[in-house]
Parts: structure tokens; C-alpha cells; sequence
């Protein structure tokens, strides 16, 4: 006899509503509280930014009077192309598998509409201070994923880099966002945004900003492996590991093993006799994380089974906001202020990585 419910409708009536927005929590800054009033405003207009984005971009040339004066970033939008149906179709497949995520958090479904997701064109100037390796990102007030047109032609239609990138984005999106407003300010800026969070008043620099793209990057390696029979990747997927095999012995200029494994997408080009092979992103960023999660794993052997279920504390914190268990095992483990040294090293990453290769 089993006194377990029966599967089905008990957990769909439980499970939560879904939502239209990424912004969870709104606060006010240092001593200067919101009321409800405000609050609800707010939480409304960014849920109309979330459901309109055309309506959006309008605004946008309203308050700054023309596309020029528009920053950088959103200015981009302008200039996106139209997406392919098999795009559109790969939004919801990313849609589908980082709501799973979402749910596994009691989190409620969160379905990003096509067109918060913008595809730029390779030709159109991308934001200087982004840089060129930065091909996607997420805008938290702005409700909207940037994704960038591969620059090399054998690599514009490859739809795995495009999958990888709109789900690392979306990871990003989905989950936990809260909204500060600025000290004798009106205006709201972001606070926190998985793990990463607002190291002083007005100015982007994340505290665990370095882990948080750590633990997005190894979370859409896993979406994408999920992913691999997915009949718009299969071809493709199988073709990365057909060239894997065959490249499997050869070594680089420098003497390095031309496959490391970390490949996400390979393609010859048979009229240029050109390969082409990219890998997943946030390689140190990675490394960092697993270097510390091993370390964390070798103190604390008779509590977790595998390193995984480390990670997943690192998830729990990214998806829930929720830190101070992470904050606690990391302080059980190096000492006390653990936590809060890595926090103030903020996105500074050869200082983290030695910080880290030192903990004992
Ligand atoms: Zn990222």
C-alpha cells in the first residue's frame, strides 16, 4: 500500500502561476522605504515592459528624444532582423526546458515572448563596452535577451551556437531579479540577478559575479545536451562528433590537443578547406567554480554524495536568491568570512582564482 498521491492534477491545481515578468522582489535604497503604492507601480510597469516590447522601443525614443541619444545597449534593439520560424521555434523549446529548471524551485513558469528576444545583424556596430567577445545579454529593466549574429559565414546558421547562447541568456532571465531604487532617486536600477548583486550604489559590479556566469554556463551545457535530439540540432550534434573522432589525435600549432572535449560545435568547410570549432563559453569562469566546489566537496565527504549536489547549492542560491546556505557551507569550510571575502573580490578573476587556489 502506498499512501503517495496520485500524479497528475493534485500537482498541476499546486503548481504556481505563471508569471510575466523576471522582477521578484522591489526594494526601496538605505533608510528610504516604498510604499505598497509604489511598489505595485512598479512591479505593473515592468510587467508591461515584459509583455510589450514594441510598445517598449517607443518609449525609449521618447524619453531620450531620438535613437542616437539611446545607450549603447538597448540602442542595438533598433536594428535587429526579423527571426526565422526555426528560431522562433527554438524559443520555445529554451522556453520549455528553463521553466523545468524554474519548477524544480517551486518557481512559476516564466515564457519569454519572441519578441523580447532580439537578433542583431553581424554588420550593425555592437556596444563598445561590451566588447567583441561578448555575443548575448540579458537587460533586466529592459526585459530582453541580445543575441548577436555570428560574424563568420560557416557559423550564421548554425543553430546549436544560437541555442546555447538563448539559453544562457534565458538561465540569466529566469532567475532571481530583484530592483533597488536609487538613493534620493526615483530611478531603479538592478539588484541582484541570480547570485550576481550590486557591489555599491549605482555601478554594475557584481558581487559572485564571476560564479554566477560559472553556474549559468555549466547549467546551459546541460540544457543543450538535453537538447541533442532535438530535430533541428541532431545533424549537427552529430556532425561535432563525427569531427571530434576524427580530430580526436591532432595537435595545434603550440602542441596542445586540438580537442579538448569542451566542444560545442564543429564544421568544415569543404570549399575553403577551413574548420571551424567553438567551444562553450565561460571557460575561467567554469574552472573557478569546479575548483571550488571540489574544494568544498573534500571538507564536507560525510554530508554530500558528489560533487553535484554541491552544485546544486550554487543552483538553489542562482534560481531562489536564497544565499545564506551557500554563504554558511563556504564559511564551514575555509573559515569564517569566507563568504564575504569572495564578495568583496567582486568580478576581479585572477584575483579570485588565486583567492580560491589558496583556500585550505
Ligand atoms: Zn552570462
Amino acid at each position: 500500500m502506498s499512501f503517495e498521491k496520485p500524479r497528475g492534477a493534485v500537482e498541476e491545481k499546486e503548481k504556481p502561476k505563471e508569471k510575466f515578468s523576471s522582477i521578484e522582489r522591489v526594494l526601496g535604497s538605505k533608510g528610504q522605504d516604498i510604499s505598497k503604492e509604489e511598489r505595485e507601480e512598479v512591479f505593473r510597469a515592468t510587467e508591461e515592459i515584459f509583455k510589450n516590447q514594441k510598445k517598449y522601443k517607443e518609449e525609449l525614443i521618447k524619453e531620450y528624444e531620438s535613437i542616437e541619444n539611446i545607450p549603447e545597449v538597448l540602442r542595438v534593439i533598433f536594428f535587429e532582423r526579423e527571426k526565422k520560424d526555426e528560431e522562433v521555434y527554438l524559443i520555445n523549446h529554451a522556453n520549455r526546458l528553463t521553466n523545468q529548471l524554474r519548477n524544480n524551485f517551486n518557481k512559476p513558469d516564466l515564457n519569454i515572448p519572441a519578441d523580447n528576444i532580439h537578433i542583431i545583424p553581424s554588420d550593425v556596430n555592437w556596444p563598445k563596452e561590451l566588447g567583441d567577445n561578448t555575443e548575448s545579454y540579458y537587460i533586466s529593466l529592459g526585459q530582453l535577451i541580445v543575441l548577436r549574429e555570428p560574424e563568420i559565414k560557416q557559423l550564421k546558421n548554425s543553430k546549436t551556437i544560437f541555442l546555447k547562447n538563448l539559453i544562457h541568456e534565458m538561465i540569466h532571465f529566469k532567475s532571481y531579479g530583484s530592483i533597488k531604487r536609487l538613493e534620493n532617486s526615483s530611478e531603479y536600477n538592478v539588484y541582484r540577478s541570480g547570485l550576481k548583486s550590486f557591489k555599491r550604489e549605482n555601478e554594475f559590479i557584481g558581487h559572485f559575479g564571476i560564479l554566477d556566469e560559472g553556474v549559468v554556463e555549466e547549467l546551459t551545457i546541460k540544457a543543450i545536451e538535453d537538447s541533442k535530439d532535438l530535430p533541428l540540432i541532431k545533424n549537427e550534434f552529430e556532425q561535432t562528433k563525427r569531427y571530434k573522432k576524427v580530430l580526436e589525435a591532432e595537435k595545434t600549432e603550440d602542441g596542445q590537443e586540438l580537442i579538448n572535449g569542451d566542444e560545442l560545435f564543429i564544421n568544415f568547410d569543404q570549399d575553403e578547406e577551413s574548420l571551424q570549432i567553438v567551444c562553450n563559453g565561460k571557460v575561467r569562469e567554469r574552472k573557478i567554480l569546479n575548483q571550488l566546489i571540489e574544494k568544498i566537496y573534500e571538507k564536507n565527504q560525510s554530508q554530500y554524495k558528489n560533487k553535484n549536489e554541491i552544485f546544486e547549492v550554487f543552483v538553489t542560491a542562482e534560481m531562489t536568491g536564497k544565499i545564506i546556505k551557500l554563504g554558511r557551507l563556504l564559511d564551514k569550510s575555509f573559515g569564517k568570512k569566507t563568504f564575504r571575502k569572495i564578495a568583496d573580490i567582486g568580478e576581479d578573476i585572477d584575483e579570485l582564482e588565486s583567492f580560491i587556489n589558496k583556500l585550505k
